[in-house]
């Protein structure tokens, strides 16, 4: 039967031809179309976290598992469940970062920064991993950009790097919106946690067999649970704010004061707990002001965490940061028809005609780019027409022309891109032209 003798050839034409092997699950590549938005945001991000005098570092994406055992808690979902944990060759159990405070944490403490002017401000971005059940705005492998102010409690900061997001965001064409609460104190916050108990043991039968869980090991999260049999008990529930210290809440409401004198729009939102053990006193989170009834989640999140390093050998040292997710935020850039700046702006294309200019384009390429020329060219392209297209898509001011009439009188056409006029110039004059007419 025909059918069956084209299948048989299809076969016949691939031996050992194995299966595609594709991305894992909730893992993606990002393409280099994708990527122009994704370094714009790195690229705003750190030049402004940098003029707020943060410095970026670099931490091991692998670190050991009981870091994040330590710092973000044992029973919290990322580490009981969305760690991607694993014995290593050796007898180590390493941990993929699903986040990035814990490891500067351990940097600081380990590197002796204690020692420098406080705070030390520190940034850094780079992947991170939870094994979540992926959907839009989750994945398993997800880019953040973090930053974190360490040894100061100084509620100023908490402001300060709430603005720095802000700003970045308002700076990339978003409209950010913050929600933010205050949970005290550990000490403030036991008072607190026993009367949230009462009275959620009340509904016991109504509420999730999660929530059933974090009523014995980590109840606050009870307050940011996601099951809507839950969030109706939740409505009825007291508030952390009413219950914090007497230190906490005059933080508090200096961090409200400095953010209304910047003229920022918050909500205060006092469910928000944050599902990470080691926040004290500040939390918040930033959505996009028109997204935020989305389930896609927040923008940004962060806190204070002033009993973080104790947990890992540390003395004690007030903290306070946030990480942004870049890829909720370059899905919102996108949702907006935000197009990212272009990073390097160009002046020249260098184009060539022919084996002999494409030789000598090499050299006359690095003459000029040594000289500070913005110069770019496309060597694998062949034809003018082509080149000079590509030359208009990069908006440069001139081209310059190799072609083969010129390589024998040794000289160079220099092409205006918006007139389209034309000029020869000597090859040994082209960078002083170049750069005469770039000024
Ligand atoms: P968190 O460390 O959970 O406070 O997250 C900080 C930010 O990282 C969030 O506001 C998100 O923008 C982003 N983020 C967290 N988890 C994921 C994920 N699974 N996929 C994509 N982005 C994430």
């Amino acid at each position: 039967m025909p059918r069956k003798k084209a299948q048989f050839k299809r076969k016949a034409a691939s031996p050992g031809r194995k299966r595609r092997i594709q991305t894992l699950t909730g893992m993606r590549d990002i393409l280099s179309d994708d990527y122009r938005y994704f370094e714009w945001v790195i690229r705003r991000a750190s030049e402004m976290a940098e003029a707020y005098g943060y410095r970026q570092i670099v931490t091991p994406i692998l670190e050991q598992t009981q870091l994040f055992e330590r710092a973000v808690g044992a029973d919290t979902d990322i580490v009981e469940k969305e760690l991607f944990a694993f014995k290593d060759k050796g007898r180590d159990y390493v941990a993929l970062r699903p986040e990035m405070t814990a490891s500067m944490v351990r940097s600081y403490i380990q590197h002796g920064m204690l020692n420098l002017p406080q705070p030390v401000k520190l940034y850094q971005y780079g992947p991170c991993f939870r094994h979540e059940k992926p959907q839009s705005g989750r994945y398993r492998q997800f880019f953040q950009f973090d930053i974190e102010a360490l040894g100061s409690s100084d509620p100023g900061l908490d402001a300060e790097v709430i603005i720095l997001v802000f700003n970045i965001l308002k700076s990339l064409g978003l409209s950010p919106h913050i929600q933010i609460n205050s949970i005290g104190t550990p000490n403030s916050r036991q008072e607190y946690k026993k009367l949230l108990v009462k009275y959620c043991r009340k509904f016991r039968s109504r509420i999730c067999q999660n929530c059933k869980k974090r009523l014995k090991k980590n109840p606050l999260r009870l307050l940011d649970c996601k099951t809507k049999q839950c969030q109706s008990i939740i409505e009825g529930t007291p508030q952390i704010i009413d219950y914090l210290d007497r230190e906490s809440q005059a933080d508090f409401e200096k961090v409200l004061d400095y953010l209304e004198e910047s003229d920022l729009a918050y909500s205060l939102n006092p469910k928000l707990v944050r599902g990470l053990d080691y926040y004290t006193k500040t939390t918040f989170e930033i959505f996009s002001a028109d997204e935020e009834e989305k389930s896609t989640g927040a923008l940004v999140g962060g806190g204070r965490y002033d009993g973080l390093a104790p947990l890992l050998g540390g003395r004690e040292t007030p903290g306070i940061g946030w990480a942004l997710g870049l890829e909720r935020v370059v899905a919102r850039l996108k949702e907006k028809k935000i197009e990212p700046e272009q990073e390097i702006k160009y002046d020249i294309f260098l184009a060539q005609i022919g084996e002999k200019a494409k030789q000598k384009s090499f050299q006359l390429f690095d003459e000029l780019r040594s000289q500070g020329v913005r110069i770019v060219n496309n060597i694998s392209k062949q034809g003018l027409r082509a080149q000079l297209t590509l030359a208009n898509k990069y908006q440069v001011q001139y081209s310059l022309i190799l072609g083969q009439k010129e390589i024998v009188d040794n000289t160079v056409i220099i092409r205006d891109m918006e007139s389209g006029m034309q000029e020869i110039v000597a090859c040994d004059k082209i960078v002083k032209e170049v750069q005469k007419r770039l000024k």
